[in-house]
C-alpha cells in the first residue's frame, strides 16, 4: 500500500511517501521551511533513487505552500507517482489526542472536531496538524486519512503517574499527564527489543528522545509507565528553547508582579528558555558545546544544566521500573552527541552500566554502545517516526469497521 505521511509543524512540514517497493525506506521525502527567510518558504524534495527538487516560494500562505510540496509527488524532477490516485492513504502525525484516542484512527468529522477542541493544549502543534489534514482532504479527496497521535503510547500510564497533585477536580477536567513523542518512544523501544532479540514484553527500558524537544519514557513490558512531558510538551527536561519543569511558584510570582501576560509567559517558557534562554546564544546544542569549549560562561552553564536535568529525570524514570535492561538514545541530540551519551550514563556506573570507549563516535547505524561486560545495554537508535506513522496508518485501516452494505431494495 502506498502511504503518504505528513508531519505538519508550526514552522516546518515534513512529508514522506512509503511504497511496497521500498519497504521502510521512503521513496520520496520532502520538507517545507518557513523559518529560514521572512516572507519566503523553502521547499525541498528528494527521491530514494537520487533525484531532487528545490524551490523558494514567496508566500505566507501555508495552504499554497503545502499544495506545492505535495504536487512535487507527480510534477517536476522529484516526481514518483503518476497522480494523486496512486496514493492509497495519508497518515498524519497529530500531537495531542487527549483522553479520546488510545490508538490511531481513520479521520472523520468527529475526529477533526476533537483535534480542534484539543488545540488549546498543544497550540504550537494541533492547529498545524489540523491544517495539514484539511489541505490533504481537498487535494486527495476520497483517499482515507489516518491520525496517529503522539499521546497514544502514553495512554496507559498508571493513574498515580498520570495524575497531578492539585485538586481532584483537575483530573475530571482532563488536566493530567498525557506525555508526548509517543510515536518515537514506541518505535525505538521495539527496535531495541529487536536488537536485543528479546520480546519487548519482557524488558525494562528508558528511552531518551533528545531533540529540540526532549522527553524520557520508562517502558515496562512494552507499556509506557512514566514519562517526563506532561499536560503539555513544556514539562520535564530542559530543552532547546523550552524551560522544562520550573517551580509553578515562579509563574505565580511573575504574574503577580503584573508585567507579564499569560501570552508573554507562554513565549518566555516555550521560546525564550532552555539552552537558548540560559546561553543567550542558540537553542542548538552543537553551538552550546562549541561555545562552552571556547570558554563562554553562559554556554557552559547551559550545558551543565542540560546534563543535570537529563541525569535527574533519568533517575526518576528508573524509579518507575522493576530493573533496567537498556537505555536508548534517539532524535537529533540522542543520535549524534557522544558527549551527552557519556554525561547521561556516567552516574549509573554503580548499576554496572559501562560504555564501550571504542563505540563513542557518531555513526548512521543503530547500535549498542555499552561495553561487553556492562550490566545494562545502551542503544543509539535513529528514530523513524514517519515509517512508524505509515505502519500505524495501515493497522488503523485494516481494523476499521466494515461499512455495512446498503439494504437490498424490497
Ligand atoms: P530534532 O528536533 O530531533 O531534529 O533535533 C534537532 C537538534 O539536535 C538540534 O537543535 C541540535 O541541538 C541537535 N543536534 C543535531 N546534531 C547534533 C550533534 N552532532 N551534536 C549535538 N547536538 C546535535
Amino acid at each position: 500500500m502506498t502511504i503518504l505521511v505528513i508531519n505538519a509543524g508550526s514552522s516546518s512540514h515534513k512529508a514522506a511517501l512509503f511504497s511496497p517497493d521500498w519497504g521502510s525506506r521512503p521513496q520520496w521525502r520532502s520538507h517545507l521551511d518557513w523559518s529560514r527567510e521572512p516572507g519566503w518558504v523553502h521547499l525541498a524534495a528528494q527521491t530514494a533513487d537520487g533525484r531532487s527538487h528545490r524551490d523558494r516560494l514567496q508566500t505566507q500562505d501555508p495552504t499554497l505552500a503545502l499544495r506545492a510540496l505535495i504536487e512535487t509527488l507527480w510534477q517536476g524532477p522529484a516526481a514518483v507517482v503518476e497522480g494523486p490516485t496512486a496514493i492509497a492513504a495519508v497518515g498524519h502525525r497529530v500531537v495531542h489526542g487527549g483522553t479520546a484516542y488510545q490508538h490511531s484512527v481513520v479521520i472523520t468529522p468527529d475526529v477533526k472536531a476533537t483535534i480542534r477542541d484539543l488545540c488549546p493544549l498543544a497550540p504550537a502543534h494541533n492547529p498545524a496538524n489540523l491544517h495539514g489534514i484539511e489541505v490533504l482532504e481537498t487535494l486527495l479527496s476520497g483517499i482515507p486519512q489516518v491520525a496517529v497521535f503522539d499521546t497514544a503510547f502514553h495512554s496507559h500510564l498508571p493513574r498515580a503517574a498520570a495524575t497531578y497533585a492539585g485538586p481532584y477536580d483537575w483530573l475530571l477536567q482532563g488536566i493530567r499527564r498525557y506525555g508526548f513523542h509517543g510515536i518515537s518512544h514506541q518505535y525505538v523501544a521495539q527496535r531495541a527489543a529487536d536488537l536485543l532479540q528479546k520480546p519487548l514484553s519482557t524488558l525494562n527500558l528508558v528511552t531518551c528522545h533528545l531533540g529540540n524537544g526532549c522527553s524520557l519514557a520508562a517502558i515496562r513490558g512494552g507499556v509506557s509507565v512514566d514519562t517526563t512531558m506532561g499536560f503539555t510538551p513544556l514539562e520535564g527536561l530542559m530543552m532547546g528553547s523550552r524551560s522544562g519543569s520550573v517551580d509553578p511558584g515562579i509563574v505565580l510570582h511573575l504574574l503577580r508582579q503584573g508585567n507579564l501576560t499569560a501570552t508573554d509567559l507562554d513565549r518566555v517558557l516555550n521560546q525564550g528558555s532552555g539552552l537558548r534562554g540560559i546561553s543567550g546564544l542558540s537553542n542548538d546544542l552543537r553551538t552550546i558545546i562549541d561555545q562552552a569549549e571556547a570558554g563562554h560562561d553562559r554556554a557552559q552553564l547551559a550545558l551543565e544544566m542540560f546534563i543535570h536535568s537529563l541525569r535527574r529525570h533519568l533517575g526518576a524514570m528508573l524509579a518507575s521500573l522493576d530493573g533496567l535492561d537498556a537505555v536508548v538514545f534517539t532524535a537529533g541530540i540522542g543520535e549524534n552527541s557522544p558527549l551527552i551519551w557519556q554525561a547521561a550514563c556516567e552516574p549509573w556506573q554503580w548499576l554496572g552500566l559501562r560504555l564501550d570507549p571504542t563505540q563513542l563516535e557518531r555513526c548512521d547505524r543503530d547500535r549498542d554502545i555499552a561495553a561487553p561486560d556492562s550490566a545494562v545495554r545502551v542503544f543509539v537508535i535513529h528514530t523513524q517516526e514517519e515509517w512508524a506513522i505509515a505502519q500505524a496508518c495501515q493497522t488503523a485501516l485494516a481494523n476499521r469497521p466494515a461499512v455495512p452494505a446498503p439494504a437490498a431494495e424490497p
